[in-house]
C-alpha cells in the first residue's frame, strides 16, 4: 500500500506541467514538450507567460511560494496552453531548450538577480524603521465580453453597458483613492478565443489586488428583471444553467468551461484558503446586492453561487453582478439611461468601500 502510493506520488510529479524543483538560491520550471511544440516566452516586471501551441495538458493553479516564485497558474484554451508564473521582486530568468531525439524539455530557472541589494542587517532593537506607508487599494473591474463578443442583446447591448458601467465605477473609486485596473477600457475583447479570453480576465484577480467585480447583463427567454450577485460555488441550480452557460462563453464551449468551473469548485472544497476566500467573496456579494437594490429599487434576485469561469480561480474576493435584463421592457429601457447607469454605477461604488473600509 506504502509503494502504491509513493509510485502515486512519482507518477504524478512525471506527469506535472510544469515539473516544479526548489533549490537553494532558485526555482526550476521543467516543462516536457515534443520536438515540434512551438512556444513563445514574454516577461513583464511581474509576470513570465510562456504560450504553447498543440499540446494538452490540464488546467492547474500552484501557490509555490518560494523565495523567488509565488505561484503559477496554467491556462487551457483549445488550441493552446498559457502558463503564467507570478514572480517575486528582484528575479531573474534563465532559460534553456535540451534536446532529446524527439523530445525536448524546456528548462526556466527563476535566480535571484544578481543585482539585488544584499539583505541589510536587522536594525538593532529599539531601532525599527516605521512601518512602511499602507498601499493603495486595488480594484479589478472585468466590463463583461467586448469586441467580437456582444453578450446580451435587448434593449441595450450588453458590451456596451457593461464598459460603460465600469467607466464610471472607475472614476467614483479613484475619486477615493482606490486604484483601479480594468480588464478591458475600450470595446475589444482580451482573446477572439473565449476561453483565451475569460482566462486572460480571470488572471487579473491575482493576489496583488483587493477584490475582483466582473459586470454583467441578463437576458432570459420568459420575461424577467432585477438584479442579482454571483460568487463562485461549483453546485449548479438548473434553473441557472442557460444563463451561466451564456456567460461562460455560449454553445458547446460554454458548456465545456461550465464544467470546468464547476470541477475546479469540486476541488476548492478541500482547499482552506480557497473556502476562506468564497467567504469573502459572499460577504462583498452581500454588500454589492444590498447596495444596487437599495439606490435602485429593482426585484432583489439575491445573491447566489455559480459556476462563473471567470471567478473560479480567484485568490482575492470576486464576484459577478448580473445588473438587470437587456431584454425587459421596463428594465432593459432604463438600461439605456445615463442617469441609471451613473445610480447602478454609485451603488457599485458604495458596496466596494464598505467592503474594503470593513477590513478584509
Ligand atoms: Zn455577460
Amino acid at each position: 500500500m506504502r509503494l502504491l502510493a509513493f509510485l502515486g506520488v512519482v507518477l504524478a510529479s512525471a506527469l506535472a506541467f510544469p515539473r516544479l524543483g526548489l533549490h537553494e538560491g532558485y526555482t526550476r520550471l521543467v516543462f516536457d514538450l515534443e520536438a515540434k511544440t512551438q512556444y513563445q516566452i514574454a516577461q513583464s516586471p511581474d509576470t513570465l507567460t510562456i504560450r504553447f501551441q498543440g499540446i494538452k495538458v490540464g488546467a492547474a493553479d500552484v501557490d509555490v511560494s518560494s523565495p523567488q516564485v509565488a505561484s503559477y497558474q496554467v491556462v487551457v484554451a483549445s488550441n493552446s496552453v498559457t502558463v503564467f508564473v507570478r514572480l517575486k521582486p528582484s528575479v531573474e530568468i534563465k532559460s534553456v531548450v535540451l534536446e532529446d531525439g524527439n523530445r525536448r524539455r524546456l528548462v526556466v530557472d527563476v535566480l535571484a538577480s544578481a543585482q539585488a541589494p544584499a539583505k541589510p542587517n536587522p536594525p538593532p532593537k529599539g531601532l525599527e524603521p516605521p512601518r512602511p506607508r499602507t498601499q493603495p487599494k486595488v480594484v479589478v473591474i472585468d466590463p463583461g465580453h467586448g469586441g467580437v463578443d456582444s453578450g446580451a442583446v435587448g434593449f441595450v447591448v450588453e458590451k456596451e453597458v457593461t464598459l460603460d458601467l465600469a467607466l464610471r465605477l472607475r472614476q467614483l473609486l479613484q475619486k477615493e483613492g482606490i486604484e483601479v485596473v480594468l480588464t478591458r477600457s475600450s470595446d475589444t475583447h482580451l482573446s477572439p478565443d473565449k476561453a483565451t479570453d475569460l482566462g486572460l480576465r480571470a488572471e487579473m484577480a491575482n493576489s496583488k489586488r483587493n477584490l475582483f467585480v466582473s459586470i454583467h447583463v441578463n437576458s432570459a427567454p420568459n420575461v424577467a428583471q432585477g438584479i442579482e450577485t454571483y460568487y463562485f460555488g461549483s453546485v449548479l441550480d438548473p434553473s441557472l444553467l442557460a444563463q451561466v452557460i451564456r456567460e461562460n462563453g455560449g454553445g458547446e464551449l460554454g458548456r465545456r468551461l461550465t464544467q470546468e468551473a464547476q470541477s475546479v469548485g469540486e476541488r476548492l472544497v478541500r482547499d482552506l484558503i480557497a473556502q476562506s476566500n468564497l467567504k469573502f467573496s459572499r460577504q462583498l456579494a452581500h454588500y454589492v446586492q444590498g447596495a444596487l437594490v437599495q439606490a435602485t429599487g429593482a426585484v432583489d434576485r439575491g445573491v447566489r453561487q455559480a459556476p462563473f469561469y471567470v471567478i473560479r480561480n480567484a485568490r482575492i474576493p470576486a464576484i459577478l453582478v448580473e445588473v438587470g435584463f437587456a431584454n425587459h421592457p421596463e428594465e432593459g429601457r432604463r438600461l439605456q439611461t445615463e442617469a441609471y447607469r451613473q445610480t447602478l454605477a454609485q451603488a457599485l461604488a458604495r458596496g466596494i468601500l464598505r467592503f474594503l473600509s470593513n477590513g478584509e
